[in-house]
């Protein structure tokens, strides 16, 4: 399904605009159907941004996520944030990113606001570019969940996550999404340390309704949390199980780890298109159209251009806009020369 040679594409987020940052933090300001119009602003905005840049795919840039109820723990029962495990202060790193306790069983009779999203996309895009929907895949859920009683330990709480993510997948489908990326950045941060048949098997359960039904695609990277890296940064541990992932689409971070094992990705071409992330999101070098080429021609030594798909290292939502803006537009530039549709 997957058309264009050199295909330039996005992972999920994108930087809020301040004024939404503001006003996500004096939510209790706003009246809903305020909120409901700042929200499809601020996506407006997103799209403006992605298809001035001319990218073949784009996304909602996540703009809805803006506070705990309107994100997917938001959408989920059972859930309590847990205000006292966090660490407050110091250096930004992973510790701060919120706790939440398990109170009840969990359950999502509204589904997980994905499909919202679509819709929404759907609604203010203009014709042209693919649109595409991100839902974390179950294991990446769970991160922030405490075990209890009820739930065990981590694998507990995916298994109960599961049938959510697989219902939004399917109405994903249904609402006409052709698009999606299921998100599993947990898998490739931890697979140097966990069983990674294991994290195969839940990958292909989850995604099992939808195989052959979309163009569906992963997203694995090292973390990005306030712009930092949690995992240990190698593809390696992920072989050879990752391979097996029921995916038409694998992304995997490169800018960052300025292309590491980037032999590694023949192997992943075999089975899949591949999506490369050539834009560093953590750095605010800005990366030309002619450093966006040469890295281009690099990946296309181990993966075919009709293979290849082009995108950040990581959603841009912890990039300042001024940045993601202009690395989107060189990113598309880059592309181009290589496809042979603009010249230096
Ligand atoms: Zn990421």
């Amino acid at each position: 399904m997957k058309q264009q040679p050199i295909r330039t594409t996005v992972v999920g987020s994108y930087p809020f605009p301040g004024w939404l940052e503001f006003a996500s933090q004096n939510l209790n300001e706003f009246g809903a159907a305020d909120i409901k119009e700042m929200i499809e602003d601020a996506v407006i905005a997103a799209i403006h941004d992605q298809v001035t840049a001319g990218l073949d795919v784009i996304t909602d840039g996540e703009q809805t996520r803006l506070d705990f109820n309107l994100s997917f723990y938001g959408f989920i029962n059972g859930i309590e944030a847990n205000e006292t495990e966090t660490r407050k202060f110091g250096p930004p790193a992973h510790d701060q990113r919120g706790k939440n306790n398990i109170v009840s069983q969990l359950k999502a009779p509204r589904g997980l606001g994905a499909v919202e999203e679509y819709l929404r996309l759907k609604k203010l895009a203009p014709a042209g570019p693919t649109l595409k929907a991100s839902v974390p895949g179950p294991y990446t859920l769970s991160g922030r969940l405490m075990p209890n009683e009820m739930y065990k330990d981590r694998y507990a709480i995916t298994e109960a996550l599961m049938p959510f993510v697989r219902k939004e997948l399917e109405d994903l489908v249904a609402a006409g999404c052709t698009e999606i990326t299921v998100d599993e950045p947990s898998m490739s941060c931890y697979a140097y340390k966990e069983d990674t048949k294991r994290f195969a098997d839940i990958f292909n359960r989850t995604v099992a309704p939808v195989v052959g039904k979309c163009h569906l695609s992963t997203h694995l990277c090292f973390g990005n949390f306030k712009g930092r890296p949690v995992g240990y940064r190698s593809i390696k541990p992920m072989l050879p199980d990752f391979l097996d992932l029921t995916v038409d689409e694998v992304h995997i971070e490169m800018a960052n780890r300025e292309f590491a094992e980037i032999e590694l990705l023949a192997v992943f071409a075999e089975k899949m298109d591949v999506a490369v992330g050539i834009i560093d999101v953590k750095n605010y070098y800005i990366e030309t159209p002619a450093d966006v080429a040469e890295r281009i021609h690099r990946c296309l030594k181990y993966v075919p251009a009709e293979k290849l798909s082009v995108a950040p290292d990581c959603g841009l939502s912890q990039t300042a806009r001024w940045a993601a803006r202009q690395k989107l537009v060189n990113m598309v530039k880059g592309a181009k020369m290589v496809r042979g549709e603009e010249s230096k």
